[in-house]
């Protein structure tokens, strides 16, 4: 890699939506660079637990599906990507079944279904046990490597995305750790550079999650949507040291698991939706002060999520035996960058995918395991779309010699979103993110402030009831502007 090469498709970020977007695209026939900052098992795909969501079971449809997607998403959901989705989902896990995955099956050799919070069915797929993302994506990492299309740079990070005169989008800039900016012309550039839930102080994330692909696309001109509805997991291990915000699936309250307030009372429905699990934990934990509620596995069988017991075990707890203290943390981004049906955002030639798109399909709170079914069923199209788009501007992509975006912010700015970003939020405190020094943070907080009104996973103690003139609403905002209202079909 040096002074400036070019592909047909350069694909950043090698998680789940990435890989399989670059695969895609290399069965089309396209040249594909992917690109990746960090290895495989520093990706949220590779640490995802529950599955993949998908209306396989007899008697379970599409249908059923997508009203559990939409009511989920708080009537913010955008109906046309939820149908895809939904209708979408159940081939790609074939595909996956094709390319080698292999996942659980029952007894009588049939895909074993979980359940989880918000599903009125068991349509979660999933793979050894709660190792479903390693699975997947080990295949799809193995399959990628030997594609004889597909030229793979890793430790290698976008820094900068090339705009023709026109605007489009005609390549980018990388930069491996410690060496020379080069500039990589491309027809197409897919950001599948996942979410920003690392930003926020308490996090089930990956340090690198911090919205990378979000700025170099607002630095580029594109829009970003619905970027107040942070998604918080409502059971993030609640402990000192390293392990502390070791998420715990939902997989486990499906299959039994309770949760227990300080005096050991049930205080909320443990297969709500996400959003309110979330708050009624957050509600607790005011009420009494204490850092954590409990959860409580001894029911599950814990040999089905082999992963989580033996991190568990790391920190000394027996889900067999003990209480587990879990509280809520910053999960999952609903917004992103604004894309429609095919991934394609508002820069010609610039596409995003997997966590850090926002089509509109979560709405205000994503459904639980509808993110890698996304990630797969977008990927997908995305690609397609890449490949049959016109050629990228002939302006050159010359490399920026300078990161455009800024370096992941400090702690204070992990504090300041924890703290007026978090499950409850109100206009004095959102004021004052608006006006933090890291870009991403200030956007954030003007779209949280814009939203004047509670919903899913975004709660004002200002305006603490849903305003129904927002159902349907998302909030988009470019790189300087204030955020607008857009409704979504
Ligand atoms: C603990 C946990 C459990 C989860 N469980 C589930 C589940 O069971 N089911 C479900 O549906 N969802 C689950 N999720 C959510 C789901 O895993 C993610 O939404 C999804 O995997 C995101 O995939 P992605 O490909 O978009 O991004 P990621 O998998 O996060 O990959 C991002 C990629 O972008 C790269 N990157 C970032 N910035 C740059 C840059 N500037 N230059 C180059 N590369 C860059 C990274 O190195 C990485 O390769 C879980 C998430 C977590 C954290």
């Amino acid at each position: 890699m040096d002074g400036t090469s070019s592909t047909d498709v350069a694909v950043v970020g090698a998680g789940a939506a990435g890989l399989y977007a670059a695969l895609v695209a290399a069965a089309e026939g396209a040249s594909v660079a992917l690109v990746s900052r960090s290895p495989l098992a520093e990706t949220a795909s590779y640490w995802a637990q529950g599955g993949i969501a998908a209306a396989i079971a007899e008697g379970d449809s599409p249908e059923r599906h997508a009203e559990d997607t939409i009511a989920a998403g708080r009537d913010s959901a955008r109906e046309s990507a939820v149908r895809v989705l939904c209708e979408e989902s159940p081939a790609r896990v074939r595909d996956l079944q094709e390319l080698g995955v292999r996942f659980d099956a029952d007894r009588a050799g049939n895909l074993a279904l979980g359940l989880e919070g918000g599903h009125s069915e068991r349509r979660v797929v999933h793979a050894g046990g709660a190792a479903t993302g390693r699975r997947i994506t080990r295949t799809l990492s193995a399959l990628a490597a030997t594609d004889e299309r597909i030229t793979v740079l890793e430790p290698v990070a976008a820094t900068a995305l090339a705009t023709g005169d026109d605007g489009s989008c005609a390549g980018l800039t990388v930069r491996r750790r410690g060496g020379e900016a080069v500039a990589l012309r491309a027809r197409a550039v897919i950001l599948a550079t996942g979410g920003m839930a690392a930003l926020w102080r308490r996090t089930t994330n990956p340090r690198g999650a911090v919205g990378a692909g979000l700025s170099l696309a607002s630095d580029a001109g594109a829009l970003l949507a619905d970027l107040e509805f942070m998604q918080f997991h409502p059971t993030a291990l609640r402990i000192e040291g390293p392990r502390d915000g070791f998420l715990i699936t939902e997989a486990v309250r499906g299959e039994g698991a309770l949760l227990y307030d300080s005096q050991g009372e049930r205080f909320v429905d443990e297969l709500a939706p996400r959003d309110e699990v979330a708050l009624a934990i957050h509600t607790e934990l005011e009420r009494t002060g204490e850092p954590a509620v409990w959860l409580d596995m001894r029911g599950v069988e814990v040999e089905r999520f082999p992963n989580i017991a033996a991190a568990l075990a790391d920190v000394g707890l027996d889900p067999a035996r003990d209480l587990l203290p879990v509280a809520p943390a910053a999960h999952y981004t609903m917004g992103g960058v604004a894309t429609d049906l095919d991934g394609r955002s508002n820069v010609a030639g610039l596409y995003a995918v997997g966590e850090a798109a926002c089509t509109g399909l979560h709405g205000a709170n994503r459904l639980a395991s509808n993110s890698l079914a996304e990630c797969l069923v977008f990927g997908r199209r995305a690609a397609l779309a890449a490949c049959d788009g016109p050629a990228a501007s002939a302006a050159a992509a010359a490399p920026q010699a300078d990161p455009r975006v800024a370096a992941p912010p400090g702690d204070d700015t992990r504090a300041a979103l924890w703290l007026h970003a978090g499950l409850r939020r109100e206009a004095e405190g959102l004021a004052e993110l608006a006006g933090d020094p890291y870009p991403l943070a200030r956007l954030i907080g003007g779209a949280c402030l814009a939203r004047e009104e509670s919903r899913g996973a975004h709660q004002r103690t200002d305006h603490p009831a849903v305003d129904p003139a927002l159902d349907g609403m998302h909030t988009l905002v470019g790189k300087d502007g204030a955020p607008a209202f857009e409704r979504w079909r």
